[in-house]
């Protein structure tokens, strides 16, 4: 198959990653991220795998060129790696990239499984190196199982990448030891700022720490070089001379990465939403239900495209306390 040009949206931005949350059920409950007792939905309402294979297949034919599986939580859906085989199959033919963003708990098991399915970087989620932190910060994980699980990949040839939320009075005191350690056994690190989605407990306004932050206090210790390295993802790269590594910052808050957004994202339900930040979505379930031609399809993304809005407006202050959108991160898939 020829490669195909992605399809263009009205800020001359070309669509070339889709980031695919395959559950919206996981086995932490991350307090930035998630309520305690939150309701996940019933299993009619979301797509079969085989159902979420032909929904990539069209993307792929309009021009994405980089897949990612999330969630909630992608390793604890059942059968997933059937999956990553099907869509690891069209790698070479319109897909350059098939990848994941997993807490790494259930990694282990499926590390050496996902690299012959031709996944070759994983992003893992940890906040932090500390047994205790770690279990407050997921409300009952436990550390061992996502190092286990990091390690896994690692001997199974997949390039690790350790994405880290700052939160402020949590782990802001960490950072540096944990770009010693990603430094030590050969990972990237990338610090996320937390965004306002979805009710949950905590008080966002404590839980936030601005990244701009961040990078001075790391340079008072490290040598931190801008570098032009991109992922396909939102965040900008450094290199650290003294690990011979790289750290990312994902910067929605203090500097949004809107004006090179290639990316829209489409939930476990089928719902397409064109920015993380906003509401306006497309109802792909009802169209791949509706009809075995993949033509309606493929005109459904063309139109939803066509009405990608410029950038989010996220905002977290004392006096906007609510959530900027209502959706919690593990529907759209962080
Ligand atoms: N369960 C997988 C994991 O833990 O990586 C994938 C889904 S999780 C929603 C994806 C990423 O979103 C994680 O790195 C998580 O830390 C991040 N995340 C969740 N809620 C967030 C928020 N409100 N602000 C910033 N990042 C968030």
């Amino acid at each position: 198959m020829d490669y195909a040009p992605p399809v263009i949206d009205p800020f001359g931005r070309g669509i070339t990653y889709l980031r695919v949350s395959v559950t919206d059920r996981c086995d932490l409950r991350c307090v930035y991220c998630m309520a305690e007792d939150m309701i996940f939905l019933p299993k009619a309402d979301i797509l079969s795998l085989e159902e979420l294979d032909r929904v990539c297949g069209a993307f792929v034919r309009l021009g994405v060129r980089k897949l990612r599986l999330t969630g909630g939580e992608p390793l604890v859906r059942r059968d997933v790696l059937s999956l990553f085989r099907s869509l690891g199959a069209r790698l070479g033919h319109g897909l350059d990239e098939l990848t994941l963003t997993t807490n790494g708990t259930q990694l282990a098991r499926h590390a050496a499984a996902l690299a012959a399915a031709g996944v070759r970087r994983v992003n893992v989620s940890l906040d932090t190196l500390d047994p205790a932190t770690f279990a407050g910060i997921t409300r009952w994980g436990r550390i061992d199982r996502t190092l286990e699980g990091i390690f896994a990949a690692k001997a199974a040839g997949l390039a690790v990448k350790i994405n880290a939320v700052a939160l402020q009075g949590v782990n802001e005191h960490e950072f540096d030891a944990m770009l010693a350690w990603c430094g030590e056994h050969g990972f990237d690190l990338c610090l996320i700022e937390t965004m306002p989605m979805g009710e949950i407990e905590p008080d966002r306004v404590e839980q936030y720490l601005p990244l701009s932050l961040v990078r001075a206090r790391l340079r008072e210790r490290w040598t931190l070089s801008p570098t032009n390295y991109q992922t396909g993802g939102p965040a900008r790269y450094f290199d650290v001379a003294e690990t011979g590594r790289r750290i990312g910052f994902i910067t929605p808050m203090t500097h949004t990465f809107c004006e090179s957004c290639n990316r829209v994202r489409l939930t476990c339900t089928g719902t397409l939403y064109m920015c993380l930040g906003q509401d306006d979505a497309a109802d792909l379930r009802r169209v791949v239900r509706a009809r075995p031609d993949d033509a309606g399809l493929e005109h459904a993304i063309r139109d939803a495209i066509a009405r990608k809005p410029k950038g989010h407006d996220f905002v977290i202050d004392r006096r906007e306390r609510r959530a900027s959108v209502a959706r919690h991160m593990s529907v759209t898939g962080g």
